[in-house]
């Protein structure tokens, strides 16, 4: 039987985990941390009874997963939630960009944009089913569906900047610029469009859904399912050298290139090892979990229905923001991103108080303290939230790394999303989640399709390791569509 082990058990690790072990491999996953998730963990916290997801949130990419809806992961407790509404992009005079499940109802919000955001969006949410596939593979392979991706992906090659100049609204502007400010770059750099097109199609298509009872259950049920497959999962070993290893066929790292290029030294060819040294890194989040007495009293009525809300005020001083962080300078007003899940998870909340996750954008490796500056950015769409406040808890940029390595400096995408790295992921290659070495592979948020919680880097990991062991290894068993 071949043999695996995976270090890291994130998303991405454990969705390799389960792939290879669905195909008869044995697996072990090593994890540094005491619990399994990396940056998809829940727990209760701040007043007892309250749950707080200490990273990912929001999940329309996960919930379109070829890996999670494969795998049968609602047999293992997985069950979507969604909120009345999306995501609200409020602004000072009370109005706001309001993002709904539909792409109709979202346009009948938007006024004069509505047509512009129809055009933008139903084509692409009517072809989702056929072209989500290939959005979460390497890009630079021939899609299944050309014609309907070449559609997709015309726009997506553009700047943030020049689609939000499509729309004449403040609020169209705003909430296309909010999501698309997801992939942390300046907002006319190129490709900028590219994630929050992503997130938009996939949202329109499955909402922006919540995991029941917190982010953990993804994790719980991958490593339920892990078990049911027989892998095999080692919390608190942290890897740092090829020794600790056993010897197995396969070595799969959900890691950052630079920390598999510290694990695998020399045997780590050179012009790799240099691509995987000079990896970039993002900028920074700088997180802020409340329990809130009450709810937020948002002036916005629709943020109150609201699962996501985006605070930054107009397009213009978004795109501001995130040019400041991305030169290392922090502004005063962030843009600060709002998760209210238990608004379609009630079970999180403990009475009348409730969690509210919160972050904001800030320069990479920030050492100052952004609390107040996210408080002062709620307050200034909320007036009265700081008087709700029953207690909070922080995770700055830099305790990012603690928590998870992979989060350096609160890069919580694993890497820079520039061109470079968001196409081919760590190095210039075809092959994104081979480093080079036989038998090993990278297959964390810093290779395609990115960023989330969706397993899609483990999963295509897992099928580029499984197809060159049936090469060197026949007994083990075939692998279905490699
Ligand atoms: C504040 C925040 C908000 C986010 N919001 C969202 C969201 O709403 N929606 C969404 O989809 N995504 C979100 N994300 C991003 C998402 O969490 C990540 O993209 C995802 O977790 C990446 O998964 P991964 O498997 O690649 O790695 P990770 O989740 O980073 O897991 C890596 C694992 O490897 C372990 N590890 C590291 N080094 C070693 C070592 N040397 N030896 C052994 N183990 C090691 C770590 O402890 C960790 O458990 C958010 C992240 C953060 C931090």
């Amino acid at each position: 039987m071949s043999t695996a082990v995976v270090v890291g058990s994130g998303p991405n690790g454990l969705a390799a985990a389960v792939s290879l072990a669905a195909e008869g491999v044995q697996v072990t996953v090593l994890e540094a941390a005491d619990e399994i998730g990396g940056g998809t963990r829940t727990s209760e916290g701040i007043v007892p009874g309250l749950l707080h997801d200490h990273c990912a949130a929001i999940h329309p990419m996960a919930a379109s997963s070829r890996f999670i809806t494969e795998m049968g992961l609602s047999r293992y407790g997985l069950r979507w939630r969604r909120p009345e509404i999306d995501c609200v992009h409020p602004l000072d005079d009370g109005s706001a960009g309001v993002l709904h499940r539909s792409v109709s109802d979202t346009a009948a919000g938007l006024g004069g944009d509505g047509r512009r955001w129809t055009m933008l969006f139903e084509r692409p949410v009517a072809n989702f089913a056929a072209i989500s596939d290939s959005i979460m593979q390497p890009v630079l392979r021939v899609p299944d569906h050309p014609l309907a991706m070449a559609r997709f992906g015309a726009p997506t090659a553009l700047p943030a900047s020049a689609l939000a100049r499509v729309f004449r609204t403040e609020q169209g502007r705003a909430l296309f610029g909010g999501v698309a400010a997801h992939a942390f770059r300046p907002l006319h750099y190129p490709l900028t469009s590219a994630i929050g097109m992503g997130i938009l199609t996939a949202g329109h298509y499955n909402g922006w859904v919540v995991a029941e009872g917190g982010t953990q259950t993804i994790t719980n049920a991958m490593a339920r399912l892990l078990e049911d497959l027989g892998g095999k999962i080692e919390t608190g070993v942290r890897v740092d050298s090829l020794s600790q290893l056993p010897k197995t066929s396969i070595t799969m790292f959900d890691l950052a290139p630079d920390a598999i290029a510290r694990i695998v030294g020399d045997r780590l060819p050179q012009r790799i090892s240099r691509a995987f040294t000079r990896f970039r890194r993002g900028p920074g989040a700088f997180k802020v979990d409340f329990a809130i007495e009450g709810g937020v009293p948002w002036r916005n009525p629709d943020a109150h229905r609201a699962g996501t809300v985006h605070l930054a005020g107009t397009y213009k001083e978004l795109a501001a923001t995130e040019r400041d962080i991305h030169a290392g300078r922090m502004p005063a007003q962030p843009f600060v991103l709002v998760g209210q899940q238990y608004l379609a998870d009630p079970q999180r909340s403990a009475g009348t108080i409730h969690p509210l996750w919160t972050y904001a954008h800030v320069p990479h490796g920030y050492t100052g303290d952004a609390t107040e500056a996210i408080i002062a950015q709620i307050e200034r769409f909320a007036p009265g939230f700081r008087d709700r406040i029953a207690g909070f808890a922080v995770r700055s940029a830099t305790e990012m790394a603690r928590y998870n390595p992979n989060f350096t400096g609160g890069d919580i995408l694993t890497g820079a999303k520039d061109i470079r790295q968001l196409m081919f992921g760590p190095r210039g290659t075809l092959k994104p989640y081979s480093i080079g070495v036989p038998g090993m592979y990278v297959c964390s948020a810093a290779t395609p399709p990115g960023p989330g919680a969706h397993g899609m880097c483990g999963y295509n990991a897992a099928r580029a390791a499984l197809a060159h062991v049936l090469r060197t290894d026949p007994r083990t068993t075939s692998l279905p569509g490699a």
